[in-house]
C-alpha cells in the first residue's frame, strides 16, 4: 500500500476506474465478478486479482490454496466488502471451508478484510508473524479514524463526487451527459458503501503467531511462511509452495505499475530480493499487479534499487544534500528500457517514485534514525 494512487484527484481515479481493463494473463480465469478475476495457478492454487477500491486505494492480490479438507488464504484485501465478494468467488471453485488466513505484512490493504473471513468461517485460524500482528493492532484503529473523520480524503472524495452529480457538471465545469451521470451515480453508490465499510472496520487478532519461519503440512500441501524482515515494510512475509514452485511475494514485489516505496527500507530490500531470486518459481504472485512466471521482474527491481542506492551514495560522497540528489540524480535509464514503467506511468508518477526512493535510500545509507 502507501502508493501514489492515493494522491491523485478523484476525477483521475474515476476516469482510471471507468476505463480500466484487465491485463492479459497467461493463467486461466476460473471465476470473476465486476471487480475481480480469479486465476488458476496450479491444481487447487489460485490468485484473485482486484480492481482498485472506489477511493483509489489498491486491494492486495489474494492467494487461495486448497488442501485436503480446507482452504488457506493469503491477504484479505483493503475492504471487508471486497473480502466478502472474494469468499463468493472461492465458493465457486471449492466447497471446502477456509480454515486458515494469513497476511504478508501489516499494511491494511492486505488485511482490513480479515473480519469478513472470521464472520463467514468462525473457526478460522489467523496466522501471523508476531510483529505483523502487533503492527496491525496499532495501525488499524488509527486508519479507521484517519479515513472517516471530517475532512478525510475519503469523505472529501465522496463529497466532490456527489457535488458533480448534483450540479451535473464535471471537474472542468463541463456538463455531464446522461450516460456519464449514470456512471457517476453507480460509482457513488460503491463509494458510499466503502465509507460505511470503513466506518465499521473491526480488528482481528492473530490466533497463531510465529517468529522467523513456519512450515505447515496440510495434507499433501507444504506451505512455508518466511519473515524476510525489512523490505517494503518492517516485516515482509512470503508464502511459498516449494512442490508447486508458487510464491506469494506480498509487497516485496509490486507492479502497479510502479513499486510502492514510500515507507520502505531499500538497503535491506535489495538483500531480500536476492533471497527471493533463489526461490524457484513457476508462478509468483505480486502484492499488486499481474502474476509473474519467472524472476525477470524480481531481477529488474533488484537492479533498479541497487542503482538508486549506488547513485544516491555517489551524491553523498560529492557532498550533496537530499534535495540536490533528488533534483540531479539520473534514473530515466531504469525506466526507458522497461515497458511496464513507461506505459501508463506519467512523468509525475515517476518523479514521485524517484523522489521517495531516493529519500529512503539517503536515510538508509546515512543510518539516519527511524529506519
Ligand atoms: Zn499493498
Amino acid at each position: 500500500m502507501l502508493c501514489l494512487v492515493r494522491t491523485l484527484k478523484l476525477a483521475a481515479v474515476f476516469l482510471f476506474l471507468a476505463g480500466a481493463e484487465a491485463a492479459a494473463s497467461t493463467f486461466n480465469v476460473v471465476a470473476s465478478d465486476d471487480g475481480a478475476r480469479m486465476e488458476r495457478l496450479a491444481d487447487g492454487v489460485f490468485v484473485i486479482i482486484h480492481d482498485d477500491a472506489p477511493d483509489g486505494w489498491p486491494h492486495s492480490n489474494t492467494g487461495v490454496i486448497e488442501y485436503d479438507d480446507g482452504v488457506f488464504v493469503v491477504d484479505s484485501t483493503y475492504l471487508p466488502a471486497r473480502a466478502r465478494a472474494d469468499i463468493k468467488l472461492i465458493k465457486k471453485v471449492t466447497k471446502k471451508p477456509v480454515r486458515y488466513l494469513t497476511t504478508t505484512h501489516w499494511h491494511m490493504d492486505h488485511n482490513n478484510g480479515d473480519i469478513a473471513y472470521r464472520e463467514a468461517f468462525p473457526d478460522i485460524v489467523v496466522i501471523r508473524e508476531q510483529n505483523v500482528d502487533r503492527y496491525i493492532k496499532v495501525n488499524s484503529p488509527w486508519w479507521k479514524t484517519l479515513s472517516t473523520k471530517d475532512g478525510s480524503s475519503m469523505l472529501k472524495g465522496l463529497s466532490e463526487l456527489e457535488h458533480h452529480i448534483d450540479t451535473k457538471m464535471d471537474e472542468d465545469g463541463e456538463a455531464l451527459t446522461d450516460g456519464q451521470l449514470r456512471e457517476r451515480r453507480a460509482f457513488a453508490k460503491k463509494y458510499r458503501a466503502q465509507v460505511n465499510d470503513t466506518q465499521e472496520l473491526d480488528i482481528v487478532s492473530g490466533d497463531i503467531l510465529f517468529e522467523g519461519r513456519l512450515v505447515l503440512l496440510l495434507g499433501e500441501r507444504r506451505i512455508v511462511l518466511t519473515d524476510h524482515g525489512r523490505a517494503n515494510s518492517p516485516h515482509d512475509v512470503t508464502i511459498y509452495l516449494p512442490a508447486e514452485k508458487i510464491l506469494f511475494a506480498g509487497d516485496i514485489a509490486v507492479q502497479s505499475p510502479l513499486p510502492y516505496t514510500v515507507y520502505s527500507w531499500p538497503l535491506d530490500w535489495v538483500s531480500v530480493l536476492s533471497d527471493i531470486e533463489d526461490m524457484p518459481v513457476d508462478a509468483m504472485v505480486l502484492g499488486h499487479g499481474p502474476t509473474q512466471t519467472d524472476h525477470n521482474y524480481t531481477r529488474k527491481l533488484h537492479a533498479s534499487y541497487k542503482t538508486i542506492l549506488d547513485r544516491t551514495a555517489q551524491g553523498l560522497t560529492e557532498g550533496k544534500i537530499l534535495s540536490e540528489i533528488q533534483e540531479t540524480i539520473a534514473l530515466d535509464d531504469l525506466r526507458a528500457d522497461y515497458a511496464p514503467w513507461t506505459d501508463n506511468v506519467t512523468n509525475e508518477d515517476w518523479k514521485h517514485f524517484k523522489d521517495t526512493m531516493v529519500d529512503r535510500a539517503f536515510k538508509s545509507i546515512r543510518g539516519q534514525g527511524g529506519l
